[in-house]
């Protein structure tokens, strides 16, 4: 009796009457009518004692085609047409002590048309009443085709949720607070409300002509940080986004599927749709369907140009933005550098005063003197005096040259590589000074860093120490690193430093030897400090007079350096 084709087989009698159903009904849905309606059951009460109807539900109304008014003048008997099988077709149905009779029935309807059902019954009680309540399957061809309607509906619906969804989405992109941010949300939201089986965001750098990884997904389904993978799009079919086209790319079955290590790891429906701001390509979001193995849907390759569409905007509004921020630190560097540049020159006047009359004697003297011993020692003494103002003015010049960001290029480094370096170029002149000398190699970690700059910075360190240590002292170079930061540390026996002078010793040309008896420019920790802030860390120091001093360097452990980085040093 469960057979789906129950109603065409076992009553041929009524195919016509069944026919005329399916048209009405068929016209009924080119009017627009709420399909959902139809998956509802047909109810009737009806009075225990004299069989008349009391009440109906709207389709049963409309499927019977009586009127609410009408179908109560009815007796059930009027519209059940005898059990077809006779009473052996009567189940009774003992459930948690409710009986209900199931049976298959016909229907009559008000035209003398009539339709296949399943009736379950029941006798109920409604306001001291005895009634029956009958719960109506419609069995006709007219609802299988309602089921296979309600079917392809489904599948439509599944659009408009997703085109739902895309709103919605929209809306938190619009709540991203970065570039990148607003990346990781596209493939996440993407993936998660947009029933995408997995995305990618490519953004197409101008300068360099290269498509730029953001984020994808994995072949787990996690998220993927893209940021590392770049390539031309010279050879790629891509290039037809560079140039104006704004459909979607769809490859059928034969498209490859990349793992992270950019391996083949199968072939799959793919879909590209890019991103344009006005006419400007400025990238293109991908999906494929590698989770599932399903065909692309018909209606996802319009979802994702209309998705790829929304990003594209939100790309530009941050790309905007951050160029305006660029433009803008880059104002604030160069005022920088001018108020550097103009302290430099007020400070030459004072700094180069003393050189400068020790260049000049010495030359007066140098050029009235027979004996060359005088003269050999009066010409060093001009050399050691242009060597000094030499590196002022280098050292003025680098510290300007450090406000501009783009001095700085970062890249993975071996941390041990860097202090070892910075280490092995000061101790000759610590062990010349009869320093003692302690050095804890650092683990093998890697950080991102400028290279030369941050061992310029550390080396700027232990040269002080050096310099600011007497002989027997001792110097030690350790290094911690934990969860997030790295901290190099050097400790010293030296002279120390006051503590109303420990803030001033960063500043420009600052010494608290004002005497100027020790060689310094006064401009190691000011660009010691410039560079480790550029990689988001900082220095502090602790000291005590006479007892020595304790420089710390403490740098992130994971600093976002950018898309183009690729580790370039050694771990060990
Ligand atoms: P300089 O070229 O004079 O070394 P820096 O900017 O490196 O300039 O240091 C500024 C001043 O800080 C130094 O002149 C010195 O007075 C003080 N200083 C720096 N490091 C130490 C140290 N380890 N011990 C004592 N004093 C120090």
């Amino acid at each position: 009796m469960d057979d789906e084709r129950y109603a065409c087989t076992q009553y041929p009698e009524v195919a016509e009457a069944e026919l005329r159903n399916l048209c009405g009904f068929l016209s009924n849905i080119a009017q627009n009518v709420d399909l959902e309606r139809f998956s509802e059951a047909l109810i009737l009460f009806v009075q225990a004692e004299t069989g008349r109807i009391t009440d109906a539900n709207a389709i049963a109304c409309e499927l019977l085609g009586y009127s609410s008014t009408e179908i109560r003048e009815k007796l059930i008997t009027d519209i059940e047409v005898a059990p077809q099988s006779g009473e052996q077709a009567i189940r009774r149905y003992v459930e948690t002590a409710i009986e209900m009779d199931v049976y298959e029935c016909l229907y009559r309807q008000g035209d003398g048309g009539t339709f296949p059902v399943r009736v379950r019954r029941q006798a109920i009680t409604r306001d001291g009443n005895s009634l029956i309540h009958y719960l109506i399957e419609d069995r006709s061809i007219r609802h299988y085709v309602w089921k296979e309607l309600i079917r392809r509906e489904d599948r439509d619906f599944a659009f408009r949720e997703r085109m739902k969804a895309l709103n919605e989405v929209n809306t938190s992109l619009g709540t991203a607070e970065t570039l990148d941010d607003l990346c990781r949300k596209a493939v996440l939201l993407g993936k998660e409300r947009l029933g995408f089986d997995r995305l990618g965001l490519w953004l197409f750098d101008t300068q360099s002509a290269l498509m730029k990884g953001t984020y994808g997904v994995d072949e787990h389904g996690e998220l993927r940080d893209e940021h590392h993978s770049s390539w031309g799009i010279s050879d790629s079919l891509i290039v037809d986004f560079t140039t104006g086209h704004k459909t979607p790319i769809v490859s059928t079955d034969v498209a490859p599927i990349y793992d992270s290590q950019s391996h083949i790891i199968g072939y799959g429906w793919h879909l590209s749709a890019p991103m344009h701001h006005e006419d400007q390509f400025i990238g293109y979001v991908s999906a494929d369907n590698f989770l599932s193995g399903q065909p692309m849907r018909n209606y996802q390759p319009e979802l994702l140009r209309s998705y790829a569409a929304a990003v594209g905007q939100y790309c530009a509004h941050h790309l905007a933005r951050e160029s305006a921020k660029r433009l803008a630190e880059d104002m604030r560097s160069q005022e920088k550098r001018i108020q550097m540049l103009g302290t430099f020159i007020s400070h030459i006047g004072h700094d180069f005063r003393t050189p400068l009359t020790v260049i000049n004697t010495s030359a007066y003297l140098l050029s009235r003197s027979n004996d060359p011993a005088r003269k050999a020692e009066l010409a060093a003494r001009i050399e050691g005096q242009v060597d000094y103002i030499n590196r002022v003015v280098h050292e003025m010049l680098t510290a300007v040259s450090l406000e501009e960001p783009s001095e700085f290029s970062f890249q993975w480094t071996s941390l041990r590589a860097l202090i070892n370096s910075a280490v092995e170029s000061v101790t000759n002149l610590a062990t010349e000074k009869g320093l003692r000398w302690t050095y804890e190699v650092p683990p093998p970690t890697v950080l991102a860093a400028d290279q030369v700059q941050l061992e310029r910075a550390i080396r700027e360190i232990l040269h002080n120490a050096i310099i600011f240590t007497n002989a027997g002292g001792h110097i030690t170079v350790s290094t911690e690193v934990d969860e997030k930061h790295i901290t190099i540390r050097v400790n010293d026996t030296g002279i120390g430093i006051a503590a109303g002078e420990q803030e001033k010793i960063f500043q420009h040309l600052y010494r608290v030897d004002q005497a100027r008896t020790t060689q310094g420019v006064g401009l190691g920790l000011t660009l010691a400090k410039r560079i480790v802030e550029a990689h988001g860390g900082f220095i502090r120091v602790a000291s005590t007079p006479d007892v020595g001093s304790t420089f710390e360097i403490v740098l992130p452990l994971e600093a976002d350096i950018g898309p183009n980085a690729t580790y370039k040093g050694n771990q060990k």
